[in-house]
């Protein structure tokens, strides 16, 4: 950490390279030094502690993805886990890798930001605790200060009357998502009692989709209510275009990704 903090101004953290080392290949990331925390073995751990899933600076994406972690969480992981990359990138980047580097089309972010996760950050100056909500500054910018390092990623255990499901569209197997939705609904008496939908890919940081959100709660899900729902999504967001997609053909597909990631969590087949 002190290395760090005294050279905050041209230092990087390395951890699993796999965006880091890519934009120094392309001059995208110059920095004169490299801070690799590889060695630091007590880092990597993914744990349940109480009702919170603890996952450390060090752990890799295949990790996390089989962790086997109790309840709907440990299947969402997996799920997500899933998308990112290509295996030998799975094995080798991390999960708070992700989070630093903020990619606003980043599994893991989208994850962090739907299942309102904490991660912990640590300077000379102590821990803090930051929400993701707070977290996500813009694209790749986060609300870390010069010098301070992710040491940990927060995630909630989720109770078995969650339900999850998830849409992603890569134009290629293992590709970031050009759009991704991510989403949770907890179901009591066959009714969505709460619902969070993440959405990857349509701002500069994961985004929720409020007001079709909004319009679940106390409802059982049909294929209408579902369509209302991905159309209140797409109303919602304001996508920017680029080279994958242009900003309609994102907000169409929020349209249509919603209401599949919606109805894969409710069991519409
Ligand atoms: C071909 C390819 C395809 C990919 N596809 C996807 C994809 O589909 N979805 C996806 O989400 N990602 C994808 N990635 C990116 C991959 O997930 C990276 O592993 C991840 O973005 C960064 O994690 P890392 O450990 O490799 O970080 P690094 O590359 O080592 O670091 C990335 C940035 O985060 C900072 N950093 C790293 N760890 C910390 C920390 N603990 N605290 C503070 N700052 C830190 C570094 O200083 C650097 O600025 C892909 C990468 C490649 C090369």
């Amino acid at each position: 950490m002190r290395i760090l903090a005294e050279n905050a101004d041209r230092a990087k953290i390395l951890a699993g390279g796999q965006s880091l080392v890519p934009m120094q290949n392309l001059r995208l990331a110059r920095p004169e030094m490299l801070v690799d925390i590889n060695g630091i073995d007590s880092a990597s751990f993914v744990m349940v502690d109480s009702d919170v899933l603890r996952i450390g600076a060090l752990a890799r994406h295949i990790q996390v993805e089989e962790a086997r972690v109790p309840g709907p969480l440990g299947g969402l992981l997996e799920e997500v886990g899933r998308q990112v990359g290509h295996l030998p990138i799975r094995l080798r980047g991390t999960f708070c890798g992700s989070l630093a580097h903020a990619d606003p089309a980043a599994e893991w972010c989208a994850l962090l930001a739907t299942a309102k996760g904490n991660v912990v950050a640590r300077g000379l100056g102590g821990d803090r605790v930051i929400a993701a909500d707070d977290f996500f500054d813009t694209a790749f910018t986060t609300s870390l200060a010069l010098g301070e390092m992710v040491v940990e990623a927060r995630l909630p255990v989720l109770s078995e009357d969650w339900r999850f499901g998830t849409a992603f569209l890569s134009r290629r197997a293992g590709d970031f998502a050009v759009v991704l939705v991510i989403a949770l609904i907890r179901v009591v008496e066959e009714k969505v009692a709460e619902a969070r939908i993440g959405l990857g890919g349509v701002s500069d940081r994961p985004v929720r989709a409020r007001s079709a959100e909004a319009m679940l709660v106390g409802e059982r899900l049909n294929r209408e209510l579902l369509e209302h729902a991905g159309r209140a999504a797409a109303d919602g967001v304001e996508p920017l275009g680029d080279l994958h997609g242009t900003a309609e053909f994102r907000r169409h597909l929020v349209k249509v990704l919603v209401p599949r990631a919606l109805s894969n969590a409710w069991g519409l087949g």
